[in-house]
């Protein structure tokens, strides 16, 4: 592992490597789309990043949409009844089980909270559903806050490009809390999941055309096993 990690040349390249893309390039991460689309209203954050999960951006969206247009509240959503909110969110996957889970964090949004999204990590993370990247795009996106989104390629690429090493996502937030200058928290997803699907990629990584390589220690140890030259 990097004892020292240049993060602004790193966020530099990859930055530069995204402007270069073409308008239309598809992958545009589910979290950059749903924070652009649903802006900062904290229910329609939380809605549709719970109905990312293991989702299709297009789904996602679709479905969020569907959702959000016949309950922007969670007042509204617990008028939905289960069969119309279930038909409205699918083919999301795991719907059913979505569904339940924003019907019990409505109820609890109305009963401890006055109808209002609570805006700390802890209580959010108290919501049935809600894990740490969930509850981290809702402070970034919904109030503004720092936070570090984490999935699984921003957690893949960080552990084989040697810039930290752990075994699992909210392990490597924990480090990136650490490692990571304050100004790149809220930019670090988006580039890395984008970087993720289209060059660092779970199966056959690109690296003969990664703008990052030289930052890389799988790329260093693949060029030569013994000195990464
Ligand atoms: S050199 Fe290869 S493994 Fe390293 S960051 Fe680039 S694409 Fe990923």
């Amino acid at each position: 592992m990097n004892s020292v990690v240049d993060w602004d040349a790193i966020v530099s390249g990859l930055e530069t490597w995204r402007d270069g893309l073409p308008k239309n390039a598809d992958g545009a991460p589910s979290v950059s789309t749903i924070a652009e689309r649903y802006g900062s209203d904290a229910w329609a954050v939380l809605l549709s990043t719970v109905m990312s999960l293991r989702t299709k951006d297009k789904v996602t969206l679709a479905a969020s949409g569907a959702l959000l247009e016949r309950a922007p509240d969670p007042a509204s959503f617990l008028k939905l009844s289960t069969e119309e909110a279930e038909r409205l969110a699918f083919p999301a996957g795991f719907y059913r089980t979505k569904i339940a889970n924003l019907q019990k964090i409505a109820r609890i949004i109305l009963e401890e909270y006055d109808g209002k999204i609570p805006a700390d990590m802890d209580s959010l993370l108290a919501l049935p559903g809600v894990g740490r990247k969930t509850a981290n795009l809702v402070l970034i996106e919904a109030f503004d806050m720092d936070g570090i989104c984490v999935d699984t390629h921003v957690h893949r690429v960080c552990n084989r490009a040697g810039w930290l090493k752990s075994k699992k996502p909210d392990e490597t937030e924990e480090i990136l809390r650490r490692v990571l200058p304050l100004k790149f928290w809220k930019r670090i997803n988006a580039l890395l999941v984008l970087y993720g699907q289209q060059v660092c990629r779970p199966v056959g990584p690109r690296c003969q055309n990664c703008v990052i390589a030289e930052y890389c220690a799988f790329r260093r140890a693949e060029r030569h096993p013994v000195t990464g030259t």
